[in-house]
């Protein structure tokens, strides 16, 4: 497209603009702009909500809550499929939307759509199969009854990174367990949240069951509604930083959490590995949305045999990508989410190259690079650097060098962080044991990219509490209530 492209449908970012989405009305405001990362130039600007809008929110998912969970598990099942057919038939429209405000390229942008559109689909099949229990007391003279109940009014917090997946892998099981929610997307990426309430809308989503509103006051707006006894769940997904802070404040009121967190992925390769697979794979895992992703591979373990053929191969692959606009025809990688995301990056690998790192090709940005980074290989990078800790999110590979399988575990688990691991081996049987060995969530086995919504999504350690996705992640948003029944 060129900038002057009138936009069509749902890409228009005025269509998104309109107001918070407060039980089925739009509420006009402005106050938060949304920047096109690609140019820096100013999309649109949305509401920026306080408190009182917040408690507004919460009475528009009350009113609706009785209501909406006296549907049939087909009713809600139905309504969820009509928005997963409708996010299809508006796909192209949606992923301009999201290169626009987030600046992935439009493969990536289309990519999350289909994925994001598989939990409606996914959650609607589920909404019809919600488990329930029966079993006998072992003395045998009682029985045991165990039902699911919707958890009441849930909070969803999201990031940037994934802003239509993120939301609908909460929002789809929020809504086939008989919930309703108020989500609250990141300040970087409104539109697209705003685009799927319309979209719900359409759907036959009724008024109030799903809210949506925009702030530059996160902490307290988020604070003042889980203070009310109300809101019985919190859903976040973002930084551990933030993470912790909503942990401590939901405790006050003891809200039920599911926390979707940081990642700090190991990429393990050894020397029976398939090259050619272990780049195409390291190429996706590293490189999907351009580096910004919690399961982005961030380090490396590259065993001695392979290691040299390794760093050369994906140099070339690094070096052929194509940088440029997210939604310009042939651009690979776009630029990052903000220009503080560039300054981060720099200093990581700055610091790495200080303490000895390598560079095979970028490492560097121009004065006026703006929001972009060039894509980077670095070798030979010390386990001390800060960016073997921190997250990178950015399209930086760092290899690190390894000998036997006990220093690869010990490598990869040197981390606070437990979300994503890949392991590459022909030795199936040493794949799954090095995947055993390691303190992850998820463990990719021979493949570099592991979300899929028929799976459970999510993290140990300090990379979360819960999981998304799956047959398990409905739970996330029911409540399990026995009954002791004689008869
Ligand atoms: P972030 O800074 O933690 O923000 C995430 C969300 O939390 C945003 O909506 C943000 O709002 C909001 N927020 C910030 N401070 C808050 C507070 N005190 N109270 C309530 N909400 C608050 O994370 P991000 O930079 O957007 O996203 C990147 C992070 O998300 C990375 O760490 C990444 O690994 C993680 N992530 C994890 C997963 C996973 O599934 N585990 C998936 C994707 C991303 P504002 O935008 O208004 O600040």
């Amino acid at each position: 497209m060129t900038l002057d492209t009138p936009f069509t449908g749902y890409s228009d970012p005025a269509l998104h603009a309109e107001g918070l989405y407060i039980g089925g009305e739009w509420l006009p405001g402005g106050g938060i702009p949304v920047i096109d990362p690609s140019t820096g130039r100013t999309l649109a600007e949305v509401p920026d909500a306080g408190e009182a809008e917040a408690m507004r929110a919460v009475d528009a998912a009350e009113a609706a809550a009785a209501g909406w969970r006296a549907t049939s598990p087909r009713q809600r099942s139905e309504i969820l499929r009509r928005w997963f057919t409708l996010m299809t038939e508006h796909a192209e429209e949606l992923a301009l939307l999201i290169s626009l405000e987030n600046g992935k390229a439009l493969a990536d942008a289309r990519g999350e759509v289909a994925y994001a559109a598989e939990f409606f689909r996914w959650y609607a099949e589920e909404a019809t199969r919600i488990p329930g229990e029966f079993r006998h007391t072992p003395s045998g003279l009682h029985n045991i009854l165990v039902d699911h109940e919707p958890i009441g009014i849930a909070v969803l917090i999201t990031p940037w990174n994934f802003p239509a997946a993120m939301a609908t892998r909460k929002i789809g099981p929020a809504l086939a367990a008989g919930c309703t929610v108020i989500l609250k997307p990141a300040s970087e990426t409104p539109l697209t949240a705003y685009a799927m309430a319309r979209l719900g809308e359409e759907a036959g989503v009724p008024p109030g069951v799903v809210n949506v509103l925009t702030t530059t006051s996160p902490g307290p707006v988020t604070n003042a509604m889980l203070a009310d006894g109300r809101v019985r769940k919190l859903s976040f997904t973002g930084s551990t930083g933030v993470g912790r802070i909503l942990l401590a404040e939901a405790a006050k009121s003891v809200v039920s959490c599911s926390m979707e967190l940081g990642g700090n992925a190991p990429f393990v390769v050894f020397d029976d590995a398939d090259l050619s697979a272990a780049l195409d794979g390291a190429m996706v895992a590293k490189m999907r949305n351009g580096g910004e992703a919690c399961t982005a591979a961030n380090r490396l373990l590259v065993q001695s045999g392979i290691h040299d053929a390794f760093v050369e191969g994906l140099t070339e692959r690094m070096k052929a990508l194509k940088m440029g606009r997210g939604y310009d025809a042939g651009t690979q990688i776009g630029p990052m989410i903000t220009t503080k995301a560039v300054d981060k990056i720099d200093r990581l690998v700055a610091e790495a190259v200080s303490r000895g790192a390598r560079v095979h090709t970028g490492g560097k940005v121009a004065d006026d690079s703006g929001y972009y980074y060039p894509p980077t290989v670095l070798d030979n990078v010390p386990p001390e650097a800060a960016l073997a800790h921190e997250e990178i999110f950015g399209p930086v590979a760092a290899v690190y060098r390894f000998d036997t399988e006990e220093e690869a575990i010990a490598l990869a688990n040197d981390t606070e962080y437990g979300l994503a691991a890949y392991v590459y081996s022909q030795d199936i049987m040493r794949a799954m044991r090095v995947g055993r060995g390691i303190e992850t969530g998820m463990v990719g086995i021979n493949r570099g990219l592991m979300s899929d919504p028929a799976a459970p999504f999510g993290g140990a350690k300090q990379s979360g509490l819960g999981r998304e996705g799956g047959v398990t992640g409905i739970l996330e948003f029911m409540e399990p209530k026995y009954f002791a029944v004689e008869f």
